[in-house]
């Protein structure tokens, strides 16, 4: 009798599922785990589908599962979820699978991790070493090995030593138990404002449904204490909640928060868990111990049991794109998993995206607004300086106005953040002698120079070497000159200007990780900065309760290239970023330094009229067809050389079938032209809102040449970046 088949879905860069046969014994069904042979190899899988009808033919040459993985299934709802993202964005269902399935190959039965507790007499030969171990477990406790060894400062080696001494004896360590959180631990007195948003939500949260709402509140207005109401009613519910949040956002004083009003930290999804933290936290929502989940976009596709609320916090945030693998928007995903899933989803923003905001205008989202800051704080007073009057001297970048404001603020006791978003000392660097630019051998781009680290760096490829003394070109010694800003420049500057002020700076590439990030923001919290010169790290979800001054060192930075959401993106960063000051006492005040203080953007910030802005945004990209009123892709053709790329993506543009709602714009060479050594062409696909563009691109797709050799194509749905 011919066994049952069933198609597996395996997590790598394939499309297609695979047939196996199911040997006698084993009970499957859609969505279960397995491990299954593979070319070579074992790999993990998931049943995706009974196949009913295999081909005969095939039959006998199918290989049989191997195992069933003894994890709960991947529900019906993300399968679901899985198929539609990869359909959407065009990529491979295997690496959406993937991410999944991200506790990788620590799957299986957890190990036991061991602990070491003092038990008996000192041991013969006591050194120095030994003593430290024994003065630190002399409470008598259970302390685990590893972090026991590290606290005394030995090896493993001297912990085993005494053990086999007799001293020590070797226990396993108890599970950490996930504590539930309370609904009812700490709630908050509301404002009116906040009563009426929170039992809006809290409504919302108690009916099964797919509802979307837009949480619209200034910054400072207590969108978090609102939403966290949803949260509780989920909790009570019994249900599953996920907060999705820009991973640089994912602070500990977020946790703390959290703690504070819960009884408890929520569970961690980010980029930096260990391998073993992600496995347990992977195991804890499979199987629905782990109640509520605060994330990173990645999140999203966990296997939930019974998700019942998925919040996006700052859910304009660029940091939700993932512009690698597949380039999935998580804001627009966590609605479509809502949908699928019937359940509510909020997203929360001071400063909505565009998208969003016509959505809330038409109803489609239900407008949730908190007009005004919480305790009677008021909004920053927000003034331009405009630089073409009253600018710094050469070669300095803080105006004589921002410096004395500043001046008053630190001599108050209170904090000043100076806000530039560009990381290192300097931009550019030229040889004053002949005027040699130094960029990078293999990206159309300049080396930064960063002074902390002592080199000049390609922001794109990491490539990077000591900064000379000799321009290579020219010959001419210590020639150099840095030209424009970098935040390490500014702190150069500050420290001259306001020599009694303490400074930080706050910068990716000099926070080595999540934790050392969390201390940092936390010494700035208690106070110990006067001075926080930082990127656009500094802009996100945090309070420091004594800042009540920004300066925004260049305004204009992010306008002028050429990506259709410049205007938006510069609106946002820079509200955020001013949102900072005033939030808990005193007035805050926020300073634009601008070449164009006539800019439409610059206008509604000083003017504090935020509809203004969203008005005349919504008209430009409603005439210009742009997201949300049209449709946008990009194909990125790469190549080792700049007619492969070229030609192909000429090839590829004539291949396009004709349809006369989608335009095809290019090939054109991309404003980031060379990257690692490859050529970029770039091709623009708009069409109208109705048009399903996925649809049109796989149809595209299907028929025009294949990439070959070096060549590489990259499709990108609803591109957020135009470089
Ligand atoms: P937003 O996310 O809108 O910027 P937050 O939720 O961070 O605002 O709130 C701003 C500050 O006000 C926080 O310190 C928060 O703890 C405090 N806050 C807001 N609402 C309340 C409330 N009802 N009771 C006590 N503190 C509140
Ligand atoms: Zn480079």
């Amino acid at each position: 009798m011919a066994r049952r088949v069933v198609d597996v879905l395996v997590p790598v860069a394939l499309n297609q599922t695979y047939s196996y046969r199911v040997p006698d014994g084993l009970d499957l069904a859609p969505g279960d785990v397995v491990s299954v042979p593979l070319g070579a190899r074992e790999v993990l899988a998931v049943v995706w589908a009974d196949n009913a009808n295999p081909d005969p033919r095939l039959h006998n040459r199918l290989k049989d599962i191997d195992e069933k993985i003894d994890v709960p299934p991947l529900r019906e709802e993300l399968r679901s979820f899985v198929d539609w993202v990869a359909s959407y964005t065009l990529s491979a269902r295997g690496m959406v699978l993937r991410m999944t399935l991200r506790m990788g190959e620590h799957l299986g039965p957890e190990r036991a991790r061991l602990g070491v507790r003092l038990v008996g007499p000192p041991p013969q030969r006591m050194t120095s070493a030994r003593n430290r171990v024994i003065g630190l477990l002399s409470d008598g406790l259970l302390h685990g090995k590893s972090d026991a060894a590290r606290e005394a400062g030995v090896s493993a080696s001297v912990i085993d030593g005494l053990v086999d001494e007799g001293t020590l004896a070797i226990e396993d360590m108890p599970r950490e138990k996930i504590v539930a959180p309370d609904p009812s631990f700490a709630t908050p007195d509301f404002s009116p404002d906040q009563e009426t948003a929170a039992a809006t939500l809290q409504d919302m949260c108690a009916k099964d449904g797919f509802n979307v709402a837009l949480l619209d509140g200034v910054t400072g207005s207590g969108k978090t204490e609102v939403y966290f109401e949803a949260v509780a009613e989920i909790i009570r519910r019994g249900k599953q909640a996920l907060i999705l949040m820009p991973e640089i956002a994912l602070t500990g004083q977020f946790l703390d928060r959290f703690a504070k009003r819960f009884g408890t930290r929520p569970l961690e999804w980010h980029s930096e868990l260990t391998p073993r933290t992600r496995a347990r936290n992977w195991a804890a929502i499979a199987a629905g111990e782990a109640q509520i989940v605060v994330g990173a976009r990645s999140a999203l596709f966990l296997p939930y049991v019974n998700l019942g609320l998925i919040v996006v916090d700052e859910e304009h945030d660029q940091a939700y794109k993932q512009s690698d693998g597949a380039h999935y928007h998580a804001r627009d995903m966590a609605v479509v998993r809502g949908h699928i899933a019937k359940i509510p989803v909020i997203l929360s923003s001071a400063t909505p995206s565009v998208e969003t905001e016509v959505n809330a205008r038409k109803g489609r989202y239900t407008r949730v607004s908190l007009p005004a800051r919480f305790g009677g704080q008021v909004m920053p007073h927000i003034e331009a300086i405009d630089l073409r009057r009253e600018g710094p001297q050469r070669g300095k970048f803080i105006s004589p106005r921002l410096a004395e404001e500043i001046n008053i603020a630190v001599e108050r006791k209170e904090q000043a953040l100076l806000f530039l978003n560009r990381r290192g000392y300097a931009p550019l660097t030229l040889c004053r002698a002949c005027g040699h630019r130094f960029s990078c051998n293999i990206c159309d781009a300049w080396l930064v120079d960063h002074r902390f680290r002592q080199r000049l760096v390609c922001h794109h490829c990491g490539f990077s070497m000591p900064r000379p003394h000799q321009c290579p070109q020219c010959g001419a010694e210590e020639s150099l000159a840095a030209i424009g800003p970098g935040v390490e420049r500014l702190q150069e500057e500050a420290a001259a200007l306001f020599p009694e002020a303490r400074t930080m700076v706050l910068s990716s590439d000099l926070v080595t990780s999540i934790e050392t990030m969390r201390s940092e923001l936390n010494e700035i919290a208690e106070g110990r900065v006067d001075i926080i010169i930082g990127t656009q790290l500094v802009a996100k979800g945090h309070n420091f309760p004594r800042l009540n001054l920004v300066g925004v060192v260049d305004a204009d930075l992010g306008l002028g290239n050429g990506d259709p959401r410049a205007a938006e993106r510069t609106f946002q960063l820079l509200n955020q970023v001013i949102g900072r000051a005033g939030r808990e006492k005193g007035y805050g005040v926020g300073y634009l330094q601008t070449h164009q203080p006539e800019h439409p953007v610059m206008k509604a910030l000083v003017a504090n009229d935020r509809k203004a802005f969203y008005d005349s945004e919504i008209e430009a990209r409603e005439r210009a067809l742009y997201p949300p009123f049209g449709r946008l892709a990009s194909l990125i053709v790469s190549a080792g050389d700049r007619p492969s790329a070229e030609g192909f993506g000429r090839k590829l543009v004539s291949a396009a079938p004709h349809d006369e709602r989608v335009q095809v714009l290019g090939p054109a060479e991309a404003p980031l032209a060379v990257i690692k050594g490859r050529y970029r062409f770039r091709v623009l696909v708009k069409s109208a809102r109705n048009v399903d563009l996925s649809d049109y691109l796989r149809r595209w797709l299907a028929d025009a040449p294949k990439t070959k050799g070096n060549l590489n194509l990259e499709v990108d749905v609803d591109p957020q970046s135009f470089l």
